[in-house]
């Protein structure tokens, strides 16, 4: 109908952690219209086939549109209030029994920023337990770790300007043109005019990112810290570090240089150890040490290993040595995978961490927060990470968990454990918007969650941007915003400080708590500050423009968003000094061997997104790649009896899946290559986390997902 109105609302792209500015222009009746938001600085108008593809997968077949309860073992229908009188009920006598560590919340880097910010403050500062873990754990914590070892802070340095500033953009473990593309695209336009500007590819597969790069180093697996080690010693041995930088901002250099040292310091045996050619290698650290603009930007590759933290600082500190950091066009970047992986970390969404990047192990941080939410208790200790929570479950110490936008059954490792301990578990709450997923046949209570284009809040992108995601679609059923499904278990639990009227009222919360006793009791201040977002109303909120943290006010009441960090060489840690971390390199954990020869590498896919319960829906998406696949070698297929097009099983020793074979991704020989995004929802069952390794990096706790071993036979 031509004379119904038409509204276009400003919002932001669900799926990667570009977070790019979308348009949603919406007419009754009729399905949106999509466009990219010109207005909106992440990506100036552009959008890659996914976000393009959004008003495809907003139909509402297969939702869950109501609270759903098992009875005697069945499934039916139940009110909400029945729904929240269970979970809260359920939460609340197995507290009473069992102490607050017997409860869990498993959250995921979908959630926006507020309803992340209420999940964590029930049951950090409510239930008493820091039992909350996020599916960010599997993407970003090494990041994270990193960060906070070198910087004091979880702080990502640059913006998305500064890979058009540089002169060397160099892409560590990330496939960008297929996960992050509207920011791979403005790598290549900045180079179509400025021809200067040189992309190397640090990555074993030969990649689509590979296809445009003026350098591919195909590293073997897990050698990272070899190879940023051996540019530490490089750099230093040929005069090429900003000794006056090093010594008026950093501190450990010696000892981190050492440790280089020890190991890396001939390039031909780094050359060797990392299995590429000692030219290349050579040209790498030549050309790394001849430019200053250097961004160098991490992503899986380097996060999803039982070294991933060393390797985010091995990176960092070679920025250190050559001072460049915080300045226009250079800087250590780290690429998040999911839209709202920072707005988790923001709000202290992950089991070691507490709000406003306060730390959970200082009294005086703990204190400071407990006294802002005027709660009853503080948790005092760390919780349990992704996958030692889900043991916990299974051994029985952890008796109820409830899951909130993510489908754990598929996307964590040893993902049949998963199977096992909710199979277990006395009570499991799973909030979807989707009925039917591998893990909400396992729920025991269903809640109606709403999906893009219904729920109202915000997201933080890589670069630090607070965007608006904005409701244009009414809410489906019964569905209802997550933070109000916690709000009301809160409540009926007797809690009281979760009386939010809306998105915006949390919102608000979030920035007063983030500049709360800033300074006060240590000698730093925290750098995650955004006291220029404090007292906006409704109105200001719904217009709220994309907005880079920290955000300050001045005495004039002006506002500053800050697009660069540490430009003036001062750090987080409390003496200012931003440290080098001594890397030490060591193998993955689990070699391969005669049973299992080969080292599984899991990754995206171009068209598709996480377990496909949105993407999945539009059939052009699916045309990209209809089907799982086992990529490999052909020689490495003839040696193990698999044809090219044939199903071939792959067994780990922790599961197995069937998957037809092929050879498109340039994958060395020794490797192979499989999707995360199938489930047993979707036509063929190729759930790739059963394989996975469980295994995880000692200080952030990510695990290996890009070396499981593996061996391959005919299906
Ligand atoms: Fe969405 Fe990422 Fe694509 Fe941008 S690049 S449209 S945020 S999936």
């Amino acid at each position: 109908d031509m004379t119904l109105p038409v509204q276009t609302v400003r919002t932001t792209c669900p799926y990667c952690g570009v977070g790019c500015g979308v348009t949603a222009t919406v007419r009754p009746g009729t399905v949106p219209i999509i466009a990219g938001d010109a207005a909106h600085g992440a990506n100036r108008g552009r959008l890659c086939v996914k976000g393009a593809a959004l008003g495809e997968t907003l139909d509402l077949d297969g939702r869950l549109l109501h609270p759903v309860v098992r009875e005697h073992g069945a499934m039916r229908r139940a009110s909400w209030d029945e729904a929240l009188d269970r979970v809260a009920g359920g939460f609340a006598s197995i507290v009473a029994e069992h102490g607050p560590d017997a409860v869990a919340l498993y959250v995921s880097g979908q959630l926006l920023t507020e309803d992340y910010y209420v999940a964590n403050k029930f049951m950090k500062g409510y239930v008493g337990s820091a039992n909350i873990d996020t599916n960010s754990r599997l993407c970003m914590s090494s990041s994270v770790a990193g960060h906070k070892r070198a910087f004091g802070e979880d702080l990502v340095p640059g913006c998305y300007e500064d890979f058009e500033l540089a002169d060397m953009v160099v892409l560590v473990g990330s496939n960008t043109a297929w996960c992050h593309p509207t920011l791979f695209g403005r790598i290549l336009r900045a180079r179509e005019a400025r021809p200067q500007l040189r992309v190397v590819v640090i990555d074993p597969r030969r990649t689509a990112t590979c296809e445009s790069a003026d350098l591919h180093l195909p590293i073997k697996p897990g050698t990272d810290v070899w190879l940023f080690n051996g540019l530490l010693s490089y750099l230093a041995k040929h005069g090429h570090g900003d000794a006056a930088y090093v010594a008026a901002h950093t501190e450990g250099f010696d000892a981190a240089l050492a440790a280089a040292d020890a190991d890396c310091s001939d390039p031909a045996q780094v050359a060797r150890i990392c299995r590429i050619d000692q030219g290349k290698l050579l040209a790498f650290y030549e050309g790394f040490a001849a430019t200053s603009r250097v961004v160098t930007a991490y992503s899986q590759g380097v996060n999803q290993s039982s070294s991933g933290t060393d390797k985010v600082n091995a990176i960092v500190n070679c920025h250190l040595l050559t001072g460049r950091i915080g300045r226009p066009g250079m800087g250590p970047f780290s690429l998040t995978g999911q839209p709202n992986a920072m707005g988790g970390r923001e709000v202290g969404g992950l089991a070691n961490m507490l709000a406003a990047h306060m730390d959970l192990d200082k009294e005086s941080q703990r204190e400071a927060v407990r006294s802002f939410w005027e709660s009853p208790r503080i948790a005092a200790k760390p919780g349990l990470k992704a996958v030692d929570l889900f043991r916990a479950v299974e051994e029985g110490t952890v008796k109820a968990v409830w899951i909130i936008a993510t489908n754990p059954l598929v996307s964590l490792p040893d993902a049949d454990q998963v199977r096992r301990a909710l199979d277990k578990c006395a009570l499991v709450v799973v909030s979807d918007i989707v009925g039917a997923t591998d893990t909400t046949a396992y729920a025991d209570v269903l809640l109606p969650a709403l999906g893009w284009g219904e729920k109202d809040g915000t997201v933080t992108n890589s670069e630090r941007c607070i965007s608006r995601q904005r409701a244009f679609l009414p809410a489906p059923g019964e569905a209802r915003a997550d933070w109000w499904a916690v709000c009301e278990v809160a409540r009926r639990m007797g809690f009281t400080g979760f009386d939010f009227e809306g998105a915006q009222a949390i919102f608000d919360e979030h920035a007063r708590l983030s500049s709360w006793r800033n300074g006060v009791h240590e000698a730093g201040r925290r750098v995650f500050d955004l006291s220029g977002m404090t007292g906006m109303d409704r109105q200001a909120y719904d217009a709220l423009e994309p907005i880079q943290w920290p955000v300050l006010r001045d005495t004039d009441g002006a506002v500053t968003p800050t697009p660069r960090l540490f430009a003036d060489g001062r750090f987080a840690h409390a003496n200012g000094r931003a440290r080098f971390v001594a890397t030490a390199p060591r193998a993955p954990v689990h070699a391969v061997d005669g049973e299992f020869p080969l080292a599984l590498n899991t990754g995206r896919l171009r068209d598709q997104w996480h377990t496909m319960t949105r993407t999945g829906k539009s059939a052009r998406l699916a045309g990209h790649t209809p089907e799982p696949f086992i990529d490999l070698h052909p020689n490495d297929a003839l040696l193990y009896g698999v044809r090219e097009g044939e199903l071939a099983r792959l067994t780990s020793r922790w599961g197995a899946m069937v998957a037809r074979v092929t050879h498109g991704g340039g994958i060395a020989r020794g490797s192979v290559f499989a999707p995360i995004h199938w489930s047993g929802q979707t036509a063929s069952d190729a759930r790739v986390g059963a394989l996975v390794n469980p295994v995880v990096d000692p200080v952030s706790g990510e695990p290996e997902f890009k070396h499981t071993p593996v061996r391959v036979e005919p299906f």
